[in-house]
């Protein structure tokens, strides 16, 4: 059996850190919603490598859904993500996995952030206020986990940039590492929400992140325009996915981008449906 330090409110968190964390020691910090995949052990693992002792939170945040039935789908298993964590096998993870209450103290509203236009772009047009919740948790847990190091994965590179403004913000001397996304053998980027496709929608899946291959193919040979028709034409030809939106976005501003400025580096986002679930992903494109 595992020792692996479970605790469920701010206090409990607090006091076990100060018992094991020693004067010269880094904190990291991994924020999660649960329903752990290979791509949030991936976080654990690096932050582990890179701290004496780690936090990992597991907490559906309520003020980040803009969909009811999305945060009432979305999926919880609190023992599961423990045996998960547990089959790293390291001793240096602390999990906190707190109740509304505890996170919110029953004020469950939101802080409104201003990150420059970041917070207006793909996500922030598609799923209003989702940002200002998220900005408000990550703040909230940032306060009462104090980390040195907080680890965020490319998956929601939109969020990793946000968060890393937010920190700036709010004047925190937190370091935020972005983690590369990992994907299923398919290439479909892990996600909790892949739990909820049947098996001929997975396969339909696969195709996201073939298209965005292709797309990384034709960057700087194809004019942006017609990569744009190009993916637009290969989703209406999938009866199974239904393209929410597609751009090629600078990385700093992420602002769609009409041509390509030299010394930028830009990516390709991706927002689709498959029924009533949504999945995201990215690539670099140079
Ligand atoms: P979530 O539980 O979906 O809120 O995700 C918690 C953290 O894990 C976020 O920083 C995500 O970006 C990250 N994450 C989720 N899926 C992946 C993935 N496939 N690869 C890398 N990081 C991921």
């Amino acid at each position: 059996m595992s020792s692996m330090k479970v605790c469920t409110t701010n206090q409990a968190l607090s006091s076990s850190l100060e018992s094991l964390k020693a004067s010269d020691s880094s904190l990291g910090f991994v924020p999660t919603m649960g329903a752990l995949h290979q791509g949030h052990v991936s976080l654990i693992q690096k932050a582990i490598a890179e701290n004496s002792l780690v936090v990992v939170s597991i907490f559906v945040n309520p003020t980040q859904f803009d969909n009811k039935s999305d945060l009432e789908t979305y999926p919880q298993n609190l023992n599961k993500d423990i045996e998960t964590i547990s089959a790293i096998g390291s001793d240096k993870i602390v999990v906190y996995a707190p109740s509304t209450q505890d996170v919110y103290k029953g004020d469950l509203s939101k802080e409104n952030f201003d990150f420059g236009g970041l917070e207006h772009q793909m996500e922030g047009k598609h799923r209003p206020g989702h940002f200002d919740g998220v900005a408000t948790v990550v703040y909230k847990l940032l306060q009462i986990v104090r980390p040195d190091m907080a680890y965020f994965g490319e998956k929601d590179f939109q969020q990793l940039q946000i968060v890393k403004k937010l920190v700036s913000v709010i004047g925190a001397s937190i370091n935020i590492i972005g983690c590369p996304i990992a994907r299923e053998p398919s290439g479909l980027a892990m996600s909790s929400r892949n739990k909820r496709l049947y098996n001929n929608e997975r396969k339909h899946a696969s195709k996201i992140y073939q298209i965005l291959k292709s797309v990384e193919q034709k960057f700087e040979t194809v004019p942006i325009s017609d990569i744009r028709k190009w993916v637009q034409a290969q989703f209406e030809n999938d009866p199974y996915i239904n393209l929410e939106y597609f751009e090629i976005s600078e990385v700093s501003t992420l602002e769609s981008a009409v041509t390509i400025a030299p010394n930028k580096k830009y990516r390709a986002f991706v927002a689709v449906f498959i029924r009533d679930v949504r999945l995201i992903d990215n690539i670099a494109l140079n």
